[in-house]
């Protein structure tokens, strides 16, 4: 339990990838803040259960990450009722898909405010106590479109390859502090919110299961295979350990080989 006496925020972890990522800190004993919307019982249910993980504390914050005063106020929550925070993973993320010309102005917003300037806001309040700690773990999660496009994803990629340049900015401030700032970037992972998709293709396309996943989904992917969630989060877990120390300002792909192509 190596990050026993240790405390983690993950944005955006009622679901998918954040959720991964919270029960991986947990199972190393850190004491975790949840955050994202979702169903209050289930919420409560996942809460507990990183309690009984971790055997140490689990909040749930509803802070919304389009609020900068919300985010603020989460850090200092962490703060003040677990300690730290000594890790944060900036997470929380939505997509639209639109070509330019129909691209919705509020989506734009959102999704530069959600996937972009919700780190920025949480590497502000967060630094400060992480350098007066003199340690530090920030994660963010990017996505293979930091590093490629594709169409009428403009808002998307745009932020993900923002949160890419936030990530080797504050890794050059945080430097001598015992921080280190890294992007994950993963390719197709298999979340509920894929495999909500499949049917509705299937129906769309007049496509099997196969079909829709090769040829639509992992059309992108070499390996042909779904990341899962547990892949990303066990990359985040191994960036908190000490042998990570020197591993700061990098963009690790986990994509089964997508942006190699
Ligand atoms: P998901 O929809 O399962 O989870 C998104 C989370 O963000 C949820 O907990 C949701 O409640 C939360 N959220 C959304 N808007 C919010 C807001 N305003 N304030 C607070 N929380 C908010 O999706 P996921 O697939 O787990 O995605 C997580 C991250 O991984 C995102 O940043 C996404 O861009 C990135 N990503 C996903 C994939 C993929 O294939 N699933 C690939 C690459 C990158």
């Amino acid at each position: 339990m190596f990050l026993k006496g240790k405390s983690a925020i993950v944005t955006g972890s009622t679901s998918g990838i954040g959720l991964a990522y919270a029960k991986a800190f947990a199972s190393e004993g850190a004491s975790v803040v949840i955050n994202g919307f979702g169903d209050a019982a289930d919420i409560e249910k996942e809460r507990a259960a990183l309690e009984a993980t971790s055997g140490a504390k689990a909040l749930y914050d509803a802070a919304d990450m389009t609020k900068p005063d919300e985010i603020a106020a989460m850090v200092q929550r962490c703060h003040a009722e677990l300690g730290g925070p000594d890790i944060i993973v900036n997470n929380a993320g939505i997509q639209f898909v639109a070509p330019i010309e129909d691209f919705p102005v509020e989506k734009w917003d959102a999704i530069i405010a959600i996937n972009l300037s919700s780190a920025f806001h949480m590497m502000r309040a967060a630094v400060p106590l992480m350098k007066a700690a003199k340690w530090g773990r920030i994660i963010s999660t990017a996505s293979a479109h930091s590093l490629v496009a594709s169409p009428a994803k403009s808002a998307y990629v745009t932020a993900k390859h923002g949160l890419a340049g936030l990530t080797k900015t504050i890794a050059l401030e945080t430097a001598t502090f015992g921080i280190t700032v890294n992007a994950i970037s993963p390719g197709y992972v298999w979340t509920p919110l894929v495999e909500k998709q499949i049917p509705d293709t299937m129906a769309a396309r007049n496509m099997t299961r196969e079909q829709v996943m090769n040829d639509v989904l992992l059309d992108a992917q070499p390996t042909k295979e779904f990341v899962t969630v547990e892949q990303v989060a066990a990359l985040a877990l191994y960036l908190c350990r000490d042998e990570a120390k020197s591993i700061t300002g990098a963009n690790l792909s986990v994509d089964g080989g997508w942006t190699a192509a």
